[in-house]
């Protein structure tokens, strides 16, 4: 590898046809990005600390090593023609180092920096004009209630958060929660939770689709509908703040911006997820381009396609034991697609697979 960044990088100068993308992180994301990558004729090459991973078992190539295992990385740097990211949390160190090495990374990684501590992010979000929950730096209990308590950092589905209504349960949160600094956000009775997917590619084109409907269960994203129930002009400004985000990081590559909608229609944003994201799912059967195209897509420096959607879709994900109990009945429905990600043990909240299933166009609003 031998560019160091976007920065000049002439539009429209595509990786070739059997060039290798790096991908960080061996997990189901990187899995679907691995086997689109290869639809679209790249190699990919995964870095995971895990022996045997979702993302290792269909890349091309595969490094197994600790992401501070600073030889193994610059190895992998050194074999790969651009670096992207299956998850965020990929610690400020080893950030640095792949700018020390000159890695080429789609996104860059200051857009990993901001978006993987949550004080940073809303900075952002707030320079960006999008609202956000009222927030601070939680240091004591003096905080209005109700109130999320959130680590700042390393937090996903839910861990490293904690809803509390008074002083004593803020007190026993702030005790409990790690790592420090830990941010307090009003509680937001919010009528839906959306988000919205998107892809910039290198030339700066914006590709959104259509706003997802998110149901959780136990924090962990169990449904995701399309199209969502919203008005239009909230439809509209979700799609406002995705393209002012990607914008704004001037990323390359494919991010969800997850948001609640009030009562009265206005939108808040929660966090930014750099990288496809499980709200994005749905789009694998029901547009003619996924999440995970766009996002080798952009890596690789081909253009970004305007998704046409040409189903309605419910996307179900697969948790756990009962996620799996599930598995059989979806192989055998012909409105479904299933999709399932080779994890090595079933654990309760363990995300094994998902399944799409899809409607004529236009039929899911009666259902
Ligand atoms: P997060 O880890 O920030 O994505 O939060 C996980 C889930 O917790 C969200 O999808 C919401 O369902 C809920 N949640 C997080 N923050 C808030 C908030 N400020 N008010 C109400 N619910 C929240």
């Amino acid at each position: 590898m031998t560019r160091r960044s976007d920065a000049g990088t002439a539009a429209g100068a595509a990786l070739p046809f059997g060039a290798t993308i790096g991908i960080l992180g061996g997990g189901q994301l990187g899995r679907m990005s691995a086997q689109a990558a290869a639809q679209l004729g790249y190699r990919t090459h995964v870095y995971t600390p895990e022996a045997e991973s979702p993302a290792g078992e269909v890349a091309s190539a595969v490094t197994v090593a600790g992401f501070e295992d600073f030889a193994a990385l610059a190895g992998f740097v050194a074999a790969v023609d651009v670096v992207t990211f299956e998850f965020e949390n990929i610690v400020p160190a080893v950030l640095d180092e792949l700018d020390r090495l000159g890695a080429l990374c789609r996104p860059a990684t200051m857009a990993l920096r901001i978006t993987q501590d949550r004080i940073l992010e809303k900075r952002f979000l707030g320079a960006m004009g999008i609202p956000v929950a009222p927030w601070g730096l939680a240091t004591g209990v003096d905080i209005p209630y109700p109130a999320v308590l959130k680590t700042s950092r390393l937090g996903y589905d839910g861990r490293g958060q904690a809803r509390v209504e008074n002083q004593a349960e803020a007190a026993a949160a702030l005790r409990q929660l790690a790592p420090h600094p830990l941010v307090w956000e009003a509680f937001m009775p919010f009528t839906l939770e959306i988000s919205a997917v998107a892809a910039r590619g290198v030339d700066g084109a914006v590709a959104v689709y259509d706003i997802v409907e998110n149901l959780h269960r136990q924090h962990i994203l169990a449904e995701s509908r399309v199209p969502a129930r919203i008005a239009e002009a909230t439809r509209h400004a979700a799609e406002a703040h995705v393209r002012r985000v990607l914008e704004g990081l001037e990323f390359v590559g494919v991010l969800a911006l997850e948001m609640f909608v009030m009562p009265d229609g206005a939108i808040i944003a929660n966090e930014v997820a750099p990288r496809p994201h499980n709200s994005g799912h749905w789009a694998m059967d029901a547009c003619q381009v996924s999440q995970f195209d766009q996002h080798v897509r952009a890596v690789a420096g081909l253009p970004v396609l305007a998704p046409r959607r040409h189903a309605d879709v419910v996307m179900d994900n697969l948790v756990g034991p009962e996620g799996e109990a599930r598995w059989a009945a979806a192989v055998a429905d012909p409105d479904c697609v299933p999709h399932w990600y080779g994890k090595r043990g079933v654990r309760a909240g363990r995300k094994l697979g998902h399944v799409n299933r899809l409607w004529p166009l236009g039929t899911l609003a009666r259902k």
